[in-house]
């Protein structure tokens, strides 16, 4: 049986035109999960109780719960307990413009990046878009506040699990639903080519950032293993087909290794190689963490970095960092968990 919060507002409307009901059921059914945000459909006063409990026949309405949370100053970490047990973590960020959350996409990942704690434990499955549309409902409802901005940056690849990641952006993207604008939305990729150009023919103007994170092949074959699937010049053409049909500005991350890849050599390479796209390089501080040997880049490297890529007209911007201290990068909660 599947979850209600899986199904998109088209997807409920074949439901009821299927059972012979008038399709505007499906926009009624939104309104009551998604601005009523009432999950009891006895409590759904203007839909019929033969329909109500056919509803509950035909439809699950469990949600993932909380079950830890940690603070540090404008960061909440919450870790979540999938209804097999399985965990995965949703961060909070309060930001100057309002509330962004970075979601998880699965439980665990395959793509294998040397640096990345999630990798290291390994795909277990993909999540369902319930668990991803969850992840919001959670937190809106334990911090009493709207999320205005979502960020697919938690654990797992989404174009991994490209399905389910398309239906939960349309869900959280749906007037009726979280309406969360598109341009609130981004999505990031370890770069799995096929399914980027796919999303650059999907209707809406998503945000796309691709985690780079190196300036030359050779490197980012070490750093990464999907570079030997879907080498650095592929992935560079696919995103000069991305901005040329979407028209939409593409963000590069690239995380700030000391002595790996935070060379000024790099910082040139690194221009020579976007000159001329429509992108902005997003410099990350690297989150240190204890099973992995990689350490942080210094501020004043990562300074230098800035300077020669500014030099070289590329935009670039530093990530704030958020929440070291409560093991809010990347996959730490959940592995302290499943280490337990
Ligand atoms: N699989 C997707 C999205 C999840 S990872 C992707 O690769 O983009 C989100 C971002 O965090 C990626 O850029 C990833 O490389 C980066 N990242 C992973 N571990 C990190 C760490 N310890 N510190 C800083 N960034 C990290």
């Amino acid at each position: 049986m599947k979850n209600i919060y899986s199904y998109t507002k088209e997807d409920l409307v074949s439901y009821f035109l299927n059972r012979e009901e008038k399709s505007f059921k499906a926009t009624q059914v939104f309104e009551w999960l998604y601005q009523k945000r009432e999950n009891n459909v006895e409590n759904w006063s203007n839909i019929k109780k033969e329909i109500q409990e056919q509803l509950k026949e035909d439809f699950s309405f469990v949600m993932p719960k909380i079950v830890k949370r940690e603070k540090e100053k404008q960061t909440e970490k919450y870790l979540i307990e999938l209804n097999d047990q399985e965990h995965i973590e949703a961060v909070l960020m309060r930001q100057v413009y309002g509330n962004s959350v970075c979601v998880s996409s699965q439980v665990g990942c395959n793509m294998g990046c040397a640096f990345c704690e999630s990798g290291r434990l390994k795909k277990i499955r993909n999540l369902e878009t319930y668990e991803m549309v969850c992840q919001i409902l959670l937190i809106e409802k334990i911090i009493q506040e709207r999320i205005s901005s979502v960020v697919i940056m938690g654990i797992g690849e989404p174009l991994d699990n490209y399905e389910n990641v398309l239906r939960f952006i349309k869900i959280i993207n749906d007037a009726k639903g979280i309406a969360i604008g598109a341009r609130h939305i981004t999505l990031s990729t370890c770069g799995l080519v096929p399914q980027i150009k796919r999303l650059m023919e999907e209707p809406f103007q998503i945000n796309l950032a691709i985690s780079l994170h190196a300036s030359n092949q050779d490197l980012r074959s070490k750093l990464m293993g999907v570079n030997k699937v879907y080498n650095l010049t592929l992935l560079m053409q696919t995103i000069a087909e991305y901005i040329k049909k979407t028209n939409r500005r593409v963000t590069i991350e690239y995380v700030m290794l000391n002595n790996v890849n935070d060379r000024i050599e790099n910082a040139i390479e690194l221009a020579n190689l976007l000159k001329g796209l429509n992108v902005y390089v997003n410099l990350i501080p690297y989150n240190e963490t204890n099973h992995l040997e990689f350490k942080k880049s210094s501020k004043n490297q990562i300074m230098k970095f800035y300077d020669t890529l500014k030099k070289n007209k590329i935009n670039v911007t530093i990530r704030k960092e958020f929440g070291s201290n409560i093991s809010a990068a990347c996959g730490q909660l959940r592995s302290k968990e499943v280490e337990k």
